[in-house]
């Protein structure tokens, strides 16, 4: 990749935004819009359709109508396929423009961005259609005189509500199984991730996909997002994003239609070092890789560390080594390793959690402050808290930003105890050259997901969901199809 090719697309001006409703660009029925503020020097990018609750209604009825007729769930397997595979073609296609757009509008360094936004989603929705007619459905094993036919059906309408921190890697996780069962799709993007995830539903129409088979309602979560978590004719909610919004869908849920509702909610996710493991620099490197690229506003991000006693001041000095190395920059420049935090918000949430960390006794051994002020943009340091007791709030509580918490253990059984000490469940990280011993760890840690030896990186292959308060259900792999189907039984007197 070249910079040349960034830079040229990088001053582009961004044509201001509608809704995407049954295959048209609609503005709000209030004329209503927001500013897209961007990330890297607070300019305002562009503006989006500030949606109303009509607007949502408006959506889900061309979602149900679309599903209803058939354009898309009754076309044969193999055309539903050729559409996925050629949207996912024209993704690529599109790969840089997507990933400079999403840069502009949520501040993730390019070279993470590209890998990241399009390409994962080219890689999903291809994976998706792929399996469209791999799956089969079941004969039960029956008495003799009857026949028990299982199959699955697509649920109707699915309701996704996106974060702002990978929209297009999130979005396709729920898209893509979605819609290669032959369901109708409502988008609702985060209000400050939504330019790439219009981008991505105007390639679908491109590439096949009948109107009114994915429509994209962009504004406040609190209104068009609630409109899509009361609506009666929604059948399936999929979410990712914090605990408190995944708590207000339960409730929309039980006060409409019991919709079912599916929430990835983040993490506290330990990254743990035994003293056996060999070459702590790469290791290190690993660890301020896994919390502080995009700034640390990963779901997964290895947000804990927790380092065997007799190592630990070599090893912290390690993270401390790698995490020089990784100044915060312009998200458009490919050397940048670390981009802008999200928005001025998020920066004050994070500011706040190292207050925080040290009102609590932790010690900031690096970083700790927000960082190149005068671009106008919002960047932090990324930042690493020594000292840290298991009952302090940067222990138990996500921070979603650049912010690393050290906490030393004696054995492995303090290890998982450690590990396992917070209300969340979502990812992990072992590094350890005993065998035996990552695979104890494996089955101690309570999470979706166990590293071992590596961090991040799990492809579509391999489901990602969490436990606990980290919420419910996968995405990717061939599980999240459930999510997005009904089990059908047809019991047939012989
Ligand atoms: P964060 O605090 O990290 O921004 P949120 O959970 O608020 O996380 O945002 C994730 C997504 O949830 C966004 O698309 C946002 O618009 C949406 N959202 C926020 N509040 C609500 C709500 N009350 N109902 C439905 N969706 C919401």
């Amino acid at each position: 990749m070249e910079q040349s090719a960034i830079d040229a697309l990088s001053t582009n001006k961004v044509a201001s935004q509608k809704h995407l409703i049954d295959g048209n660009a609609i503005a709000s029925s209030d004329g209503g819009t927001m500013d897209v503020i961007s990330p890297i020097d607070g300019s305002k990018l562009t503006t989006i359709a500030r949606g109303t609750a009509e607007d949502m209604d408006r959506a889900i009825a061309s979602a149900r109508e679309a599903f209803v007729d058939g354009r898309w769930k009754d076309q044969p397997p193999a055309a539903r396929k050729r559409v996925m595979h050629k949207w996912a073609d024209l993704i690529e296609q599109n790969a840089l423009e997507l990933a400079v757009l999403g840069a502009r509008d949520n501040g993730t360094e390019i070279a993470m961005a590209l890998k990241a936004e399009p390409m994962s989603a080219a890689a999903t929705i291809r994976y998706y259609g792929e399996a469209i007619d791999k799956k089969y459905g079941e004969i039960a094993p029956t008495a003799k005189d009857v026949l028990g036919m299982v199959t699955q059906e697509p649920v109707g309408v699915v309701g996704a509500i996106i974060p702002w921190n990978f929209p297009l890697m999130i979005g396709t996780w729920k898209i893509g199984p979605a819609l290669a069962v032959g369901n109708s799709v409502v988008l609702k993007p985060a209000e400050t991730a939504s330019l790439t995830l219009i981008r991505l539903a105007e390639l679908a129409l491109e590439a096949g996909l009948p109107q009114g088979v994915l429509n994209v309602v962009t504004g406040e979560g609190g209104v068009v997002g609630e409109a899509l978590g009361l609506s009666m004719d929604v059948d399936v909610l999929a979410f990712t994003g914090s605990g408190a919004t995944g708590r207000r869908l339960l409730e929309y849920s039980a006060r409409s239609n019991l919709k079912r509702v599916y929430l990835e909610l983040g993490g506290k996710s330990p990254h743990i070092v035994f003293n056996e493991a060999d070459d702590l620099a790469h290791i290190a490197k690993a660890v301020a890789g896994g919390i502080f690229r995009n700034s640390g506003q990963v779901c997964v991000a290895g947000s804990r560390l927790l380092v065997q006693d007799d190592i630990k001041e070599d090893f912290v000095n390690a993270v401390v080594k790698a995490t020089t190395q990784m100044t915060p920059g312009n998200p458009l420049q490919l050397e940048t390793k670390i981009g802008a935090v999200n928005s001025s918000n998020q920066l004050q949430q994070n500011l706040q959690a190292v207050a925080i960390a040290t009102e609590d006794g932790g010690n900031v051994v690096f970083g700790g402050k927000r960082c190149l002020a005068d671009t106008g943009g919002f960047y932090m340091e990324p930042t690493i808290v020594d000292g840290v007791k298991v009952s302090d709030r940067l222990f138990q509580k996500e921070v979603f930003g650049p912010v690393l918490s050290v906490t030393s253990f004696k054995d492995e059984q303090e290890a998982i105890m450690l590990a396992n000490s917070t209300d969340y469940g979502l990812a992990s990280g072992v590094w350890t050259s005993n065998i035996s011993r990552a695979h104890r760890m494996i089955k101690s840690i309570r999470a979706g997901v166990v590293h071992v030896n590596t961090y991040g990186g799990a492809d579509v292959t391999v489901p990602l969901g969490g436990v606990g308060q980290s919420g419910n259900g996968s995405d990717k792999s061939l599980h999240a199809i459930e999510k997005y189907t009904n089990l059908k039984t047809a019991w047939i007197q012989l």
